[in-house]
């Protein structure tokens, strides 16, 4: 059966790796979480005392970048992947407020993206993987058979994460995250390094108004396609 690369690029919180996710289940094909990555390199920093005052000191992680080792392991109970920097799980603490306050600032620095994209091109290397993230269709993969853009209202992205977190016990605002999530996007947008952008054989979805089964019947309809061509 033929295999090819799938790269979904959007903006936070919009629904990119639950959709992605489900798509890869369903095809068999590996499914990597790049925001995942950036976000494991966040938490090293905040670990590891890298970050003061949101102030990163940019020389010490540049020598330690190439020992950020970043895996994906399936959780045997839920089948999901989960993170592991430096073999640990990391899975909690990276989706926590602490580290989406940071993540925008470390993934804006070149070396780290470097780093980052190097890994990911590994992952994909054989094709069959879905991946998503800012920057997969433009930079990491831009030879990939099917590209989706994903975008959605801030407010309605933000709506979905508020409830992903207070689901999880977390004490969060909605204000809080909204802000968060239109200050990702702005960071995102207009960084020098590989910004956020929509590439020009991208398929643009917005789901603002559209159910989870939607969107996972719409995306497996595009791979169809995409087989075809
Ligand atoms: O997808 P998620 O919101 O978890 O990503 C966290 C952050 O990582 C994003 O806000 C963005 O700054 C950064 N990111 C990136 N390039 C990617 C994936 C994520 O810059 N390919």
């Amino acid at each position: 059966m033929k295999k090819i690369t799938i790269a979904i690029d959007g903006f936070s919180s919009g629904g990119k790796s639950t959709m992605a996710k489900e798509l890869a289940r369903k095809i068999g094909y590996i499914y990597i979480d790049t925001g995942a990555m950036y976000r494991a390199v966040t938490l090293y920093c905040l670990m590891n005392n890298l970050i003061k005052d949101n102030v990163i000191n940019r020389e010490k992680l540049k020598k330690e970048i190439d020992n950020i080792k970043i895996d994906f392991h399936l959780n045997p109970e839920t089948q999901l992947p989960e993170t592991y920097l430096n073999g640990k799980n990391v899975e909690k603490e990276i989706r926590g407020m602490e580290v989406s306050r940071n993540v925008s600032n470390i993934s804006a620095i070149g070396f780290v993206r470097t780093a980052m994209v190097k890994q990911q091109q590994e992952f994909g290397k054989s094709k069959g993987v879905v991946m998503d993230g800012r920057d997969i269709g433009t930079v990491v993969f831009p030879d990939a058979e099917l590209k989706i853009f994903m975008t959605a209202a801030p407010e309605i992205r933000a709506r979905r994460r508020y409830e992903e977190l207070t689901a999880k016990g977390e004490k969060v605002s909605f204000e809080e995250i909204l802000e968060n999530v239109k200050q990702r996007d702005h960071i995102d947008q207009t960084r020098e390094e590989s910004p956020l952008k929509q590439a020009k054989d991208a398929i643009v979805l917005d789901n603002s108004n559209m159910t989870k089964e939607e969107q996972n019947a719409w995306l497996m309809h595009q791979y169809l396609l995409a087989l075809e061509k």
